[in-house]
């Protein structure tokens, strides 16, 4: 499906790309080059590939990004210290079973982080649908969740050690 899709775009696109380009001043996205003159689909400064695309002012990203960066920070976070202590408890056993709780503990949110951030990755189209404000809710409610989701489980991690 995709495949076909870039096929038909690099067959049926190139005419139109070339006379886009004589008509309307553009630059090569790669190296800023201007691009008026243009014979064949390739940057004559820096020989990128070419192609035309249909944009639009009202795809707004940012509040999507938010929501990944969101995720991905936590990712960060939660898998490094999951590893750091579960290297800890291979290389020096506890005898008490609450460190073995806690790695779990930061293993289960790394492994829910990862799969908010491929869900959130996988359904853009969703998110960048709706209106820009209801976007900005909806990655507000994210960030603020995965906050609180650790919020919660410091709180609980912290009462297992003490
Ligand atoms: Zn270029």
């Amino acid at each position: 499906m995709e495949q076909e899709h870039n096929e038909t775009g690099k067959n049926n696109g190139t005419p139109h790309l070339l006379a886009f380009v004589a008509e309307c001043p553009a630059a090569c996205p790669v190296c800023d080059y201007s691009l008026r003159g243009l014979t064949t689909p390739i940057c004559p400064e820096c020989g990128a590939e070419l192609e035309l695309h249909v944009g639009s002012p009202r795809l707004r990203i940012g509040p999507w990004a938010l929501a990944i960066v969101g995720f991905a920070l936590a990712l960060g976070f939660d898998g490094v210290v999951a590893l750091i202590m579960a290297a800890r408890l291979i290389a020096n056993p506890a005898t008490q079973w609450q460190p073995y709780g806690i790695v779990t503990g930061f293993t289960l949110l790394t492994t829910v982080m990862l799969g908010g951030l491929i869900f959130i990755a996988r359904t853009r189209p969703a998110w960048t649908r709706r209106s820009v404000p209801t976007q900005r809710v909806l990655a507000g409610i994210t960030f603020g969740s995965v906050g609180l989701l650790h919020v919660i489980a410091g709180i609980a991690f912290f009462q297992l050690v003490n």
